[in-house]
C-alpha cells in the first residue's frame, strides 16, 4: 500500500426491486416507501464527496449495491465525476430488468465506463427459486442493449451452488455467457448467511464435494475459453482485470460513500452503518456518516491474504517472513503455496483450499 498513493471511489446504492433470498448485503426494497429516500440519499452521498478530505482524483469508481440502476445513476454521476482522474475505470452495477436503452446510454455519456450485470443462472428455474425476478431472456436484453449503448467492458456476475442446481446447469451456464464474450466472468460459490430468507428456508442445495466440482468446472472451462484466473473468483480477457477490486486486493485506499460502505486508509479501516435516517441525517448536518465498525490495518496480513487471492501472488520483499515463515513453509510442503519468480502463490491444488490457507496463515 502506498501512502497518497492511488484511491478508489466506492458509491453504495442501497435500493433493489425486490430481496434475493440468499442477500445479506446492506439493501432495503425500492417500494414506493423506500423510494422516497432516493434523491434525499443521492443529495447526501455527493455532500459526503464534498467533505471528504481525500487528497487528488480517485482513479476508479465503482456503484455497488444493492442495485445502482434504481437509481438516476447518470445524474448521480455527472454530480461526483469531478473527484475522477482522466481515464478512470467507472462500474455500475446492474440487474436484468432495471436498465434499457436509454438509461444505457444516458450512463455511458455520463461516463460510466463498465458495466457488471448480475446474471447468476442461465436457468429461469433456479433464478425463480431464489426470487431473482428477472429471467436468462431480460439478461440477454439487457447485455444487448448494453453493447448497443456502447459498453466495451462488461462483466457478468454468476453463482453456482444454488438449491437445485445440476452440475450441467453450471456447464450449460458457463456455455451460454461465453458464447457472448463478456469481458469479465466473476463466479462465487452461494454461501448461506444467518438471517438471510434462504437461510430460514433451508431449502436442497448441491453439497461441498459438488460445490468444489462446479468450481473446477468453472475454471477448466473459463481457462479453455481465452479467460485468465486472475483472482480466486474472477476471469477475463487480457488486460480486462477490474482495475477497481484490484486495488482492494494490491491493499490500496478507497473511499466509501453511503450506507454500509466501507472504505480504507493508510491506518485503518471502517464501515458506516446501515441505516438511511441516520445517515442522511448525519451528513446534511455537516458530520461524518455514523460508523459501525473499524480498525487499525494490520499491514502485514492484509497483503498477504489479499495478495494470495490473486494469480500474480504476493512479492517475497512485502511478505513478512519472520512473522510468517513457518506457515508458509508448512503450506509449500503440503503444495497449497509456492514460491515462483520472487512471488508466492497459491498453487492450481492450494485455490480451492485458500480458505484453510489464510485461517492457517493468520
Ligand atoms: S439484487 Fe443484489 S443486493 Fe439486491 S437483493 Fe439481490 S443480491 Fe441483494
Amino acid at each position: 500500500m502506498s501512502a497518497g498513493g492511488a484511491w478508489g471511489l466506492y458509491v453504495h446504492i442501497p435500493f433493489c426491486p425486490y430481496r434475493c433470498d440468499y442477500c445479506d448485503f446492506v439493501a432495503v426494497t425500492a417500494g414506493p416507501r423506500s423510494r422516497q429516500w432516493i434523491p434525499r440519499y443521492l443529495s447526501a452521498l455527493v455532500r459526503e464527496l464534498e467533505g471528504a478530505s481525500w487528497e487528488g482524483q480517485a482513479v476508479t469508481a465503482f456503484y455497488g449495491g444493492g442495485t445502482p440502476t434504481v437509481v438516476p445513476l447518470a445524474e448521480l454521476h455527472e454530480r461526483l465525476r469531478h473527484r475522477l482522474a482522466p481515464g478512470a475505470e467507472v462500474t455500475a452495477e446492474a440487474n436484468p430488468g432495471t436498465v434499457d436503452a436509454d438509461s444505457l446510454r444516458a450512463m455511458r455519456r455520463a461516463g460510466i465506463n463498465r458495466l457488471s450485470l448480475g446474471l447468476q443462472a442461465a436457468q429461469d428455474h433456479l433464478l425463480a427459486q431464489v426470487h431473482r425476478l428477472h429471467t436468462w431472456d431480460d439478461f440477454l436484453a439487457a447485455y444487448r442493449a448494453a453493447r448497443d449503448a456502447g459498453f466495451d467492458n462488461v462483466n457478468v456476475d454468476l453463482m453456482y451452488g444454488l438449491p437445485r442446481q445440476s452440475p450441467g446447469d453450471w456447464r450449460e451456464t458457463l456455455a451460454k455467457v461465453c458464447a457472448l464474450a463478456p469481458e469479465h466472468i466473476s463466479a462465487y460459490g452461494l454461501q448461506v448467511e444467518p438471517g438471510t430468507l434462504l437461510y430460514a428456508q433451508r431449502p436442497p442445495l448441491p453439497d461441498d464435494d459438488a460445490q468444489a466440482e462446479m468450481y473446477d468446472t468453472a475454471r477448466s472451462y473459463l481457462g479453455d475459453a481465452g479467460y485468465a484466473h486472475y483472482e480466486i473468483s474472477n476471469w477475463c480477457r487480457t488486460g480486462r482485470e477490474c482495475r477497481h477490486n484490484l486495488l482492494y486486493w494490491r491493499n490500496e485506499r478507497w473511499l466509501g460513500l453511503g450506507v454500509g460502505a466501507a472504505s480504507q486508509d493508510e491506518s485503518r479501516r471502517w464501515t458506516h452503518a446501515a441505516g438511511l435516517a441516520a445517515y442522511c441525517a448525519a451528513v446534511e448536518a455537516g458530520k461524518r456518516p455514523p460508523i459501525r465498525d473499524q480498525e487499525a490495518r494490520d499491514p502485514a496480513s492484509d497483503i498477504l491474504v489479499l495478495g494470495l487471492r490473486l494469480s500474480e501472488g504476493v512479492a517475497e520483499a512485502d511478505v513478512d517472513l519472520g512473522r510468517f515463515g513457518q506457515a508458509i513453509d508448512v503450506h509449500v510442503g503440503r503444495g497449497w503455496l509456492q514460491w515462483r519468480q520472487g512471488r508466492l502463490r497459491l498453487t492450481d491444488a492450494g485455490v480451492p483450499v485458500a480458505n484453510q490457507v489464510w485461517v492457517d496463515l493468520l
